[in-house]
């Protein structure tokens, strides 16, 4: 039986100090809509936030983790950025967009492939279109507000709950397609100095609209510190401040103590980033590192040493383990995991990424039964 709520030991973990047992990660809204609702009525998703507050009611309450996170998808602040300008939405929207798969999004290249899709902004022109999304007026960000508002009542301060905080390297994929994100940043800097302008000032906006409904804590990305190294990474200040700007993510932690989960998203080994991350964090006590599958337990516990004193989530593979594995081979996972991520705090259990709607309910109460089975501390496993 837990001893503590699930935010007083998320924030004893945060602190680096040992709990009752070993958190969890907030699973993933689209899956546990389709638990409670079907995968065919994913068309709803989001729209709804009475049915989206009854989805992070029932993650913490039923299905037993530690925190719920209102994320939908990737593109509600691009959405809402088009409808704030009077422009149609990206190319790239929720409508076509089918999470299946973890990283069906992120599985390219960013900086060199291709373009997807047929961008709503190509030119300086199309940017200067562009002007920021008020929170409680555009696209789908109300329904997100009402639903964290709504869930929070439920939830009360026994679970914190998370908010959707976007950088401009993410709105801007949506908006110009990744490929011409890099492309701007290169060539046309007023042109991405537009799209960061306005995103930032959107994510701003949203950010504490969140906070006012009751969210405690933030979940942002970092794209690019993993994919391209933190040399030149950190070489490039215009990479910086897209992937990491302190307008948005310092400034929310200054003003309101609002911390950032910075998810690192590849399918690839992301601990070249490490050396970035670290810089990050010395500007921004605030940041934890949500991290994704690849290196596995070692990876993630290499990843926490290096990054202290920041508290570390992850990093079951989402496609191998949690989709394809049986729940003992979650358990197995997990419990690797927790021997060599869990003592001493600063880490939760949970997936490396967003997983498919196939997930198995079995492997996701696998994962959280194992934080209440071997995750007790001091950890004994
Ligand atoms: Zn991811």
């Amino acid at each position: 039986m837990d001893k503590m709520t699930a935010g007083e030991r998320i924030m004893m973990a945060a602190m680096g100090q040992e709990p009752d047992r070993v958190p969890v990660f907030g699973v993933f809204n689209d899956w546990a809509w389709a638990q409670l609702y079907g995968k065919e009525s994913l068309m709803d998703y989001s729209l709804d936030a009475e049915k989206l507050a009854k989805v992070m009611v029932w993650s913490c309450k039923e299905m037993g983790c530690d925190s719920a996170v209102v994320l939908p998808d990737v593109h509600p602040m691009a959405e809402a950025i088009c409808e704030a300008s009077g422009l149609p939405v990206p190319s790239v929207r929720w409508k076509d967009f089918i999470p299946t798969d973890a990283h069906t999004l992120y599985e390219g290249d960013l900086v060199n492939d291709p373009a997807y899709g047929n961008p709503i902004i190509q030119t300086l022109k199309d940017a200067e279109k562009i002007v920021p999304a008020d929170p409680y007026k555009h696209g789908r960000l109300p329904v997100l507000i009402k639903a964290t508002e709504l869930a929070k009542k439920e939830l009360k301060d026994e679970w914190p709950i998370g908010a959707m905080v976007e950088n401009p390297i993410s709105v801007g994929g949506g908006l110009m397609g990744w490929t011409q994100v890099f492309m701007a940043m290169e060539k046309d800097m007023e042109l991405w100095k537009k799209i960061e302008e306005v995103t930032i000032e959107s994510s701003y906006r949203f950010g504490i609209a969140q906070i006012k409904a009751g969210a405690v804590f933030g979940v942002s990305h970092t794209e690019l510190p993993g994919r391209v190294g933190s040399k030149e990474f950190l070489a490039h200040p215009e990479w910086v401040q897209a992937d990491y700007p302190p307008e948005l993510y310092k400034r929310l932690w200054d003003e309101k103590q609002f911390g950032i989960s910075l998810h690192a998203c590849t399918v690839g080994p992301f601990v070249d980033g490490m050396d970035a991350w670290k810089t990050m964090l010395e500007h921004n006590p605030g940041l934890s590192f949500f991290m994704a599958e690849s290196g596995g337990a070692d990876a993630l516990a290499r990843t926490k040493e290096e990054l202290a004193p920041a508290m570390v989530m992850g990093n079951i593979h989402p496609v191998d383990i949690m989709l394809h594995g049986s729940p003992s081979d979650v358990e197995e996972a997990s419990v690797e995991l927790i021997q060599k991520c869990g003592p001493g705090g600063r880490f939760q259990l949970g997936p490396g990424c967003t997983y498919s709607l196939d997930v198995p309910y079995e492997n996701v109460k696998a994962m959280v039964d194992s934080a209440q089975k071997f995750g007790t501390y001091p950890i004994k496993i």
